[in-house]
């Protein structure tokens, strides 16, 4: 049964409007509809455990239909999407953006509703967001062909960029908006036709953003969404014939999955998955900028971020003053309700997802990794919600799980090291390679490790930038492809190289 939230009351109007009309639809070609099975799924609060919205469960029917629908659009020559000029293109992305910017507060209690992160993080992801649909706004006028120097007489060679098609984007839970922004603005740039499907712990914010992208005036059947779980409806998008390309964020496990099961067809695929990215601390690092960082890689989104600094290499001359700072941050950090002022981290996304984590701190202890922070819920988080405290673990071992696995929750593992040489190859010593950063102030050594570690991007005295114009993807078995920057055009574009005899 849905039911009132006990922050009812801070709520925007035009949120409680929208929770009031449930269960939330599916938008395939330009209707909202319920699901062909007539199945529907409940959706908690994470902060308290209240369901407090109810959602329609698509499966391979609702797929099916909404492949059909993308599929008249795109291989209709004459469609209006298909003959839209770049500058009307253009025009609909910054009405979207627009769109966004004026629905932020309750784009941003949606995120923090069904994700639980502090309302102040979701304004910033929203904002985030429609900065990234300006940004691919300012692509369709530019996305150009080239002229070849070919060497055969009488022949002329030009390229063209066209869309791949029919893409399918498979969203995280993690970040709700700003997922489906990374994939939505270079794939509408590009001028193809999306099927989303959002996690199923964060259906919601997904419902508005489509509300929003048909007002903003986007042809039917361009934008469709299918909320509904990874098995069903993502497995029968994954391996569906008319799909040309499969964006993905997710787990590196069901990344192997989607793999598989994209090869039926051939499909496209770039995948962004798990990490476990190192933090580093050289003894001639700022501290006190190194610390904040150290906990700001970690604890931000509860440790919920593919790119989160999870194992943290501190030079053995300060380790233990790092250490110490370190602590004293994490159990300063004030946990709680997203929706309550103040709150610095909020509760994990699901109940799933807290056992989850806390079987991974109690495998640390079992393991003999010393606790130094936090382990357990915080003593005053409210009942029912899935709190944990800001846990940093010490002096854990390279083959220990807490520094082998992906957590995905506020768990940091720490560890001294000496050189450069030992930390380049202990931060490597992964299957994965999204993110690394790097404290220091000596500038050869800061080129020196960017250019030894394996992962597709390293902060120097920072983390967790993100800009539109930068490229985000990984290294290994974080993935490949390129999200944001010019290169997530090549995502959604195909070269066809054109010969005509003069
Ligand atoms: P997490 O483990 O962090 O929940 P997942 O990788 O399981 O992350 O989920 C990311 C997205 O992938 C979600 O939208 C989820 O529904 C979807 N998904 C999960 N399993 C599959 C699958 N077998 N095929 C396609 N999509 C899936």
């Amino acid at each position: 049964m849905v039911c009132a939230l006990p922050y009812d009351e801070r709520l925007h109007p035009d949120t409680r409007a929208f929770l009031h009309n449930q269960p939330k639809r599916l938008l395939i070609a330009g209707g909202w509809v319920a699901a062909a099975a007539g199945r529907t799924f409940d959706k908690d609060d994470p902060a308290t455990g209240i369901t407090f919205a109810s959602v329609c469960e698509g499966d391979a029917e609702d797929v099916n239909r909404a492949v059909a629908a993308a599929r008249a659009v795109f291989d209709n020559a004459h469609h209006p999407w298909r003959r839209m000029t770049p500058h009307d293109r253009e025009r609909l992305m910054h009405r979207l953006a627009d769109l966004i910017e004026a629905n932020r507060e309750m784009l941003a209690q949606l995120i923090t509703l069904e994700n639980g992160k502090p309302l102040t993080a979701s304004e910033g992801e929203v904002a985030a967001s429609a900065r990234m649909f300006r940004y691919y706004a300012g692509w369709p006028t530019k996305i150009e062909g080239d002229v070849k120097p070919v060497s055969i007489p009488d022949r002329l060679n030009y390229t063209l960029r066209e869309p791949v098609g029919v893409v399918g984007a498979i969203i995280p839970w993690n970040f709700p908006l700003s997922m489906i922004a990374w994939k939505l603005a270079p794939a509408l740039a590009a001028g193809n036709c999306v099927i989303l499907k959002p996690a199923e712990q964060t259906p919601l914010t997904a419902v508005r953003l489509c509300e929003l992208v048909q007002a903003a005036g986007f042809p039917d059947g361009v934008v469709q969404l299918i909320n509904g779980f990874g098995e069903t409806a993502g497995a029968a998008l994954t391996a569906h014939p008319g799909v040309d390309k499969i964006a993905f964020t997710g787990s590196t496990e069901v990344g192997k999955i989607i793999m598989r099961a994209a090869a039926g067809n051939l499909k496209r695929l770039s995948l962004e998955l798990g990490g476990k990215s190192p933090h580093i601390i050289f003894d001639d690092a700022d501290l006190s900028k190194a610390v904040i960082g150290a906990a700001y890689g970690i604890f931000s989104n509860a440790g919920q971020s593919c790119n989160a600094g999870s194992r943290l290499f501190v030079q053995r001359r300060v380790y233990d003053e790092v250490m110490a700072r370190l602590a004293e941050r994490a159990a300063a950090i004030k946990v709680g309700p997203g929706m309550t002022p103040g709150i610095e981290m909020g509760p994990l996304v699901s109940r799933e997802q807290f056992d989850r984590v806390q079987s991974y701190v109690a495998a640390g202890l079992e393991q003999g990794a010393r606790l130094r922070a936090g382990g357990a819920r915080p003593p005053n988080a409210p009942e029912g919600g899935y709190f944990l405290a800001p846990t940093l673990f010490e002096d854990v071992h390279d083959d220990m799980i807490l520094m082998r696995e992906e957590i995905f929750g506020p768990v940091l593992a720490a560890t001294p090291f000496d050189s450069i040489e030992e930390v380049a190859a202990r931060a490597n010593h992964t299957p994965y390679g999204l993110a690394a950063g790097v404290w220091t102030r000596d500038v050869s050594r800061a080129h020196k490790l960017a250019a030894l570690l394996r992962a597709g991007t390293v902060w120097v005295n920072c983390y967790s930038q993100f800009d539109p114009a930068s490229p985000f993807g990984g290294y290994k078995q974080s993935g490949f492809g390129r999200e944001m920057g010019h290169e997530a055009l090549e995502l959604y574009t195909n070269v066809k190289s054109v010969w005509v005899g003069l």
